[in-house]
């Protein structure tokens, strides 16, 4: 990198060749007044406030715009510079309203602010005739009021150069010139996702949140620094408390934060009203005769205390089942594993990891020894060639979504795998579409590498450096040729050849992956494949490589680290190391069981039924809507003979439950998520706790009752002692670390900066080479025929999560997707004499449920697709409960269904309708 010696007001500096003024000024402390500028947009020029003298030059130029050279010698700061910017200052409010008192942004405004510093209280405001449009109110989320529109395009280059959707644009010329979406429709008839990056971009009050109008003044709010508690992104965001209510009234992105850089996504931004839905659970509540009824929290506790003792006197530690909730945090997940392990002497301990990412832990694991993603988030820009496989990534984890889609305009190929047209593949980003058949992953890969293979496009020097396995392997993929596998991929032989051409002949291909590839029989094996592909190419082990897990919920990644897991103590030690054991009987000063404990999926389908498990203690889940085949679960949660529920909301789950106990939502306490780059952030209290007790006091309370006392003060402590434990993953991590940017392990001491790319010189297996694993193809567990001719897979919406206790309990969102749809492909619905719209019942070999239609394209022929997040049409009584033999991790992703017109005309168009279709 070239530098250049330039003067700023007669400070010598030495600057990056390429950089600005603009950004040579900030960074050295000199202020220049900017409107059209944020950092992360290509400089636009177009408000001229940063105008600045060089030396030599006639006029002024753009601070902003202008590159420095070598020499320039810059002045920020003269009378004519002041008098020029006042000028085009004037120039703006007098085409913008006088509102400035009653205006929701007065006190976060940048034009009010320069209005006030360059005292310009006697312009003649609002002189324009041009400026009169009505307040654009159209939509549940966003007020637009283009009056207050300065031009900036600051929200135009956002939504295209951030999101990549170009959903609004300049519209008009000259005095009417505008903002505007494409044919000047509603926000939500466009492309709109909803995002709110428009929003937070915006200087003046042109773009607000409507769920924040006056509720209260910019100044008067307290901010808090938090993690966002949806997907495994790992948003930093801001939430602000209105400290005359005590209630969040809105949400703004943290620029600081490392993943996200400010944005947010539709969740993040405006899914908060949950907060204080008049839903929340806040007392405990004790089923008697078969009813809920209030109780204190000294009479629930003691009763959970009191029965989970007595069952285990009676039949045993392993006749008790914990499972732990990836929606909680680290130390909520670390306390549960510690009341299973020391308080009650079981490992039957599980999170919901079980049901997504499991598979994700056994096949890394396999290849490369951890089980964890292998490079940071930020490196998606890295890469040259990028294969998204099983993710619905733009709406599933937005923020990453728009990772990829900026990638992509610089210059990145993009191969996507799904069965689905998703937006990456309908709007254009994707050079590839591998359209696959749901299940035949294994199918594909193999047969992209046998194209690398018999190319000569391996890297065989990184074969025989850092792997095993490779001859073997090689015999067998060479039996799966694209040709051979077209059949049961449905792809054309001729795309996968291009795909693996194009990935292989990458300098730096990153894979990226969700539970399009984990949710199957074959899931483990699917995650294999992809180490298989990353060792095959040497994509692996340094920036811009890798393969990364998205995590679905917020903290998966952290409750499998802290080990709310069968078959592990906290880092991933094995129960089953007498080592390891005695190292946390030690610390626990109670006796560890050997014994692998049941996986969440066992103790439903089979443990319970058994009578082997009696009782459960359930956290943050809800398995009786979330689980597959929920009629059998449903049975099983019937034949406890005690659950207990932590929970924020009534679910599907807490009608079995004998004690429910008001959880708190990640606005309520302290503690941290670790996102799914391995990065471990705080999550900070911003009000008390609804119910009274944050969820790590209510399990603090519930094991000192049952007679193994915890007395923490803070999570803080708890971290600590987890951190001391699995030292070799988190030893250099403490809260202070964390603060703002938090740390990705492995961290093990404290002057470790954290590791952004994994096995940059060994692998973590017992030789330290990654490993090859041969697998056949098997297929799906259960495949369209004459009764069921069609795939029913299944995922996320991008409006709602998971079981959507959170998401449908924000107005605005559900207004914007308020029911649940089957997408069918046009061509099945033609044979099946359906229209969009048309309500249908939908059945598999475990039972129906009657749904609206979504005619559409999106999903290809043959397969059909539904969300779980909506608790009036229950998708998981259709899924199929066949589990991935070695992570017991259901096969969600594939099953054969029915689909049946029901009598009536179609009830309104569907919310999918109004979106992109
Ligand atoms: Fe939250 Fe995920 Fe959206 Fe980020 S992408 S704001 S973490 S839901």
């Amino acid at each position: 990198m070239t530098s250049a010696n330039i003067q700023i007001n007669g400070r010598p500096i030495v600057a990056e060749e390429g950089s600005t003024i603009l950004e040579n000024a900030l960074a050295n402390g000199f202020h220049i007044p900017t409107l059209c500028y944020d950092s992360r947009l290509v400089p636009f020029g177009g408000c001229r406030m940063c105008l600045v003298e060089v030396e030599g030059f006639p006029g002024p130029l753009t601070a902003c715009t202008t590159p420095v050279q070598e020499g320039m010698k810059i002045t920020t700061e003269s009378e004519e510079l002041y008098e020029l910017r006042r000028n085009t200052l004037k120039i703006i409010l007098a085409d913008h309203p006088n509102d400035c008192m009653v205006c929701q942004k007065s006190g976060e405004c940048e034009l009010q602010e320069l209005a006030y510093r360059f005292d310009l209280g006697d312009v003649a405001w609002e002189t324009s005739k041009y400026r009169k449009y009505p307040i654009s109110d159209d939509n549940p989320l966003i007020q637009w009021d283009r009056n207050k529109c300065i031009m900036c395009g600051r929200c135009v280059r956002a939504c295209a150069e951030l999101v990549c959707d170009f959903a609004i644009g300049f519209d008009d010329r000259g005095f009417q010139c505008t903002v505007n979406t494409p044919f000047r429709e509603p926000l939500q008839q466009g492309l709109c996702e909803f995002c709110g990056v428009c929003v937070s971009v915006c200087p003046t009050g042109a773009l607000l949140e409507k769920e924040s109008i006056g509720k209260g003044r910019v100044w008067e709010y307290e901010k808090t620094l938090s993690t966002c508690n949806y997907c495994g992104t790992g948003c930093q965001m801001y939430y602000h408390k209105n400290p005359r209510t005590g209630r969040i009234d809105r949400v703004t992105g943290a620029a600081t934060g490392p993943v996200n850089h400010g944005l947010l996504c539709v969740k993040g931004k405006f899914g908060f009203e949950y907060i204080h839905h008049p839903d929340r659970l806040t007392r405990p509540l004790i089923k008697k005769n078969g009813v809920h009824v209030e109780a204190s929290w000294e009479e629930a506790i003691g009763l959970v205390a009191q029965r989970l003792n007595e069952i285990k006197d009676k039949h045993g530690p392993d006749s008790i089942g914990f499972l732990s909730s990836s929606r909680c945090t680290n130390e909520e997940n670390y306390l549960m594993q510690k009341i299973a392990r020391a308080a009650v002497g079981t490992n039957n301990v599980d999170n919901c990891a079980r049901i997504c990412h499991s598979p994700s832990v056994a096949g890394l694991s396999a290849a490369f020894g951890s089980g964890a993603a292998t490079n940071s988030f930020e490196q998606i820009y890295d890469a040259d060639v990028l294969f998204v496989i099983g993710s619905n990534t733009t709406e599933a984890h937005p923020i990453l979504g728009m990772k990829v889609k900026q990638a992509v305009a610089r210059g990145a190929k993009l191969i996507v795998g799904d069965p689905r047209r998703i937006e990456l593949v309908k709007f254009g980003f994707a050079d590839i579409w591998l359209n696959l058949l749901p299940g035949s992953n294994v199918a594909l890969l193999s047969a992209m590498m046998n194209v690398i293979i018999s190319e000569g496009l391996e890297d065989r020097d990184f074969i025989k450096k850092r792997t095993e396995g490779f001859e073997e392997f090689k015999k067998g993929v060479m039996k799966y040729t694209p040709e051979s596998v077209a059949k049961v991929t449905g792809v054309a032989p001729d795309l996968i050849r291009e795909a693996a051409r194009t990935y292989a002949g990458a300098e730096r291909a990153m894979l990226i992956y969700s539970l399009g590839m984990t949710e199957h029989t074959q899931g483990s094996e699917n995650v294999m494949y992809m180490g298989n592909l990353a060792l095959l190419t040497g994509n692996v082990g340094k920036p811009g490589t890798g393969i990364n897990p998205l995590r679905g919920q917020n903290n998966v990644q952290g409750a499998c680290d802290m080990c709310a897991l069968p078959n592990a103590f906290v880092g991933y030690q094995k129960v089953t190391d007498p080592k390891a054991r005695a190292k946390f009987e030690k610390a626990y000063g109670r006796k560890m069981s050997p014994n692998v404990g049941f996986t969440s999926t066992e103790m439903f389908q089979f443990k319970i039924p058994e009578g082997k498990i009696k009782a459960m203690l359930i956290l943050g889940e809800d398995p009786a809507q979330t689980e597959p085949n929920i009629l059998h679960i449903r049975k099983s949660l019937e034949q406890l003979e005690f659950l207990t529920v932590i929970e924020i909301f009534p679910s599907q789950t807490t009608p079995y439950a004998d004690v429910i106990l008001p959880g708190a939502s990640a606005v309520e306490k302290c503690g941290t998520f670790t996102n799914g780059e391995r990065r471990v952030q705080l999550v900070q209290k911003s009000i008390e706790p609804l119910a009274g007790l944050a969820d790590w006091e209510t399990l603090c309370r519930i094991s000192t009752e049952m007679g193994y006392s915890m007395n923490y003060s803070h999570p803080s402590e708890i971290w600590n002692e987890a951190a001391e434990l699995a030292d070799h993953m988190f030893g250099g991590m403490n809260y202070k670390r964390m603060k703002y940017s938090g740390l990705q392990w492995p961290c093990p001491t404290p002057d470790h900066p954290g590791t952004t790319t994994m096995y940059i010189e060994k692998f973590n297996t017992a030789s330290g080479k990654g490993v090859f694993n041969f697998r056949e193809h098997k297929g799906p567990d259960e495949l369209p025929d004459k009764t069921y001719p069609l795939f029913l897979t299944t995922g996320r919406r991008r409006q709602h999560y998971n079981n959507g206790s959170m998401s449908r309990r924000n107005a605005g969102i559900l207004e914007m997707w308020p029911e649940e749809t089957i997408e069918i492909n046009p061509a099945d619905a033609s044979a099946l004499g359906i229209v969009d719209g048309n309500m249908v019942r939908v059945s598999s070999r475990r039972g129906s449920v009657e749904v609206k239609t979504h005619v559409t394209d999106r999903s290809q022929k043959g397969v059909t697709y539904m969300s779980f997040h909506y608790d009036d049409c229950l998708t998981n009584i259709l899924t199929n409960d066949a589990l991935c033999p070695i992570a017991k991790t259901p096969e969600y992703k594939a099953c054969a269904v029915k689909v049946e017109k029901l009598g009536g005309k179609p009830k309104s168009k569907t919310g999918a309708k109004k979106k992109k279709a």
